[in-house]
C-alpha cells in the first residue's frame, strides 16, 4: 500500500513531534506527583499551572475556572450532570439538541430515565437549530441550554453568539461542547456568554484521555470524581501532568497558526468539495456550506453504501469515516444525517472526510479520483442504479 492518507481528524488527530517532546520530560525525568511538598514536585505544580494559564488565555477565562478532566466525554457528563444536580431546586428541564455527540446525548437519557425532562432542539436541512425554538423551549424551570459548539459528523457550526444571549436574558446556564471547535475556530467566552465549555486535547494533536471542563466562577458544581481534593476539590485523581503539559502545548502550537491553518485547510476542503460535487452525479453535501469547520467535508452518494465506500478507500489508503467513529459498527443510520432531514437509504451512503493542516492539494485530488472510480464501480454492481438510470432516459 502507498502512503497513508488520513482523512479521519474528527475522530482524532496526529499528536505533533513538539507535543511529544514537551510530554517526555514528565515521564522520565519529573514524573513527581504535583501534591506533595518536596521541591521535586514544584516542577510538574508549575508546569500544570502553566498550561491551566495557557488554555485559559485562550478562551479569555480566568485560570481557576478551568478544570482538567479525562478528555471530551467526562467534560460534557460533568457538565450536565453537575448542573441538573446541582440547580435541582430550580428545575428538572433542560435543553439540547438533535445532532449532538453521544457524550451529549446519552447523558440526557440517563437523566431523563432519574426524572429530568430534556427538549431535544430540532435543526434545518444545513444542521443549524432554530433560535426561535430554543427561546419557546425555555420554561421557568429551565435550567441548562447545551448546544454543541461545530458538529462532529457535518461540521456545522451553531450560533454560539446568539445562543449565549438567549440564555443570559433567561438567566439559563450554557453549556457547549467545543470538543470539535475548540483550537480550530477562536472563541472567548466572556463574548460569546458561555458558562461551560468542553474541550478535548486530542482533537487538536494533544494526547488521548485529557481534557477539560471550563466552568464560570459562581457556578457551584458539585465534585464530579470523589476522593483528593485535585482540581479544587471538584475532580479527584492524581494529576495527569504530562498529558496535561501535551495538551497545553498543542493548544499554544494550534492557536498560534490557526488564522493561516484554517485558510490552508478550506481551500483544500474547497476544492475536494467543488471537485466531487461537478464530478460525482448525486452526490450531495451535507452540512451548512460556510458556517462550517474549516476541515470537514461529508457527502452522501445515492446508491451506494457507507460501509462498502470505506473499505474500498481503505484499499486506496484512505482513512475515512461514515458518520462517526462511535456510530461506525452499528447499521443504524446517523442521528445527525436523519436529523437534518435526510431518508434511511440516503443517510446511508454518507462519508466523512475530515482534513487537517497536513493534507495536502495532491492528496485531496487523489481521493476525489479514487472516490470517483469506486463510486462508479460500486453503483455498476447496483441494479437499483441501473432502474434509477433507466427510468431517467
Ligand atoms: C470526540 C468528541 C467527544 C468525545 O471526546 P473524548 O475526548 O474522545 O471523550 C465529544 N464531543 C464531540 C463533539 C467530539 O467530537
Amino acid at each position: 500500500m502507498e502512503k497513508l492518507i488520513y482523512l479521519d481528524n474528527a475522530a482524532t488527530t496526529a499528536l505533533k513531534p513538539e507535543v511529544f517532546e514537551a510530554m517526555k520530560p514528565y515521564f522520565l525525568e519529573n514524573y513527581s506527583n504535583p501534591n506533595s511538598v518536596y521541591t521535586f514536585a514544584q516542577q510538574s505544580k508549575k508546569a500544570v499551572e502553566e498550561a491551566r494559564e495557557t488554555l485559559a488565555g485562550i478562551l479569555g477565562a480566568k485560570t481557576n475556572e478551568i478544570y482538567f478532566t479525562a478528555g471530551g466525554s467526562e467534560s460534557d457528563n460533568w457538565a450536565i450532570k453537575g448542573c441538573m444536580d446541582a440547580f435541582a431546586s430550580k428545575g428538572k428541564h433542560m435543553i439540547t439538541t438533535k445532532i449532538e455527540h453521544h457524550a451529549v446525548l446519552h447523558t440526557c437519557e440517563y437523566l431523563e430515565q432519574k426524572g429530568c425532562e430534556v427538549t431535544y432542539l430540532n435543526v434545518d436541512e444545513n444542521g443549524c437549530i432554530s433560535l426561535e425554538e430554543l427561546e419557546q423551549s425555555i420554561r421557568p424551570d429551565t435550567v441548562l441550554i447545551s448546544v454543541m459548539f461545530a458538529n462532529n459528523e457535518i461540521g456545522t457550526i451553531e450560533p454560539i453568539r446568539e445562543i449565549g444571549a438567549i440564555a443570559k436574558k433567561h438567566g439559563v446556564l450554557f453549556h457547549t461542547d467545543a470538543v470539535q471547535a475548540f483550537c480550530h475556530v477562536p472563541m472567548q467566552v466572556d463574548e460569546l456568554n458561555i458558562d461551560l465549555l468542553s474541550a478535548s486535547a486530542h482533537k487538536f494533536h494533544g494526547p488521548k484521555g485529557v481534557g477539560f471542563l471550563y466552568i464560570r466562577n459562581g457556578i457551584k458544581l458539585g465534585a464530579y470524581i470523589h476522593g483528593g481534593a485535585q482540581e479544587r476539590a471538584r475532580r479527584a485523581g492524581t494529576t495527569n501532568v504530562p498529558g496535561i503539559v501535551g495538551m497545553a502545548k498543542a493548544a499554544e502550537l494550534s492557536v498560534q497558526t490557526m488564522e493561516e491553518n484554517s485558510k490552508k485547510i478550506a481551500a483544500v476542503r474547497d476544492h475536494l468539495i467543488e471537485r466531487v460535487l461537478s464530478e460525482i452525479p448525486y452526490a450531495r453535501l451535507n452540512g451548512h456550506r460556510t458556517h462550517r469547520l474549516p476541515n470537514n467535508v461529508n457527502f452522501c452518494f445515492r446508491f451506494i453504501e457507507g460501509e462498502s465506500l470505506l473499505i474500498m478507500l481503505d484499499q486506496k489508503g484512505i482513512c475515512a469515516s461514515s458518520g462517526s467513529a462511535c456510530t461506525s459498527g452499528s447499521l443504524d443510520p446517523s442521528h445527525v444525517l436523519l436529523a437534518i432531514g435526510l431518508v434511511h437509504e440516503i443517510a446511508h451512503g454518507s462519508l466523512r472526510l475530515t482534513l487537517s493542516e497536513d493534507t495536502t492539494m495532491e492528496e485531496a485530488d487523489y481521493t476525489a479520483d479514487s472516490l470517483k472510480g469506486i463510486v462508479e464501480r460500486l453503483r455498476s454492481m447496483s441494479p437499483l442504479y441501473e432502474d434509477f438510470v433507466k427510468n431517467q432516459k
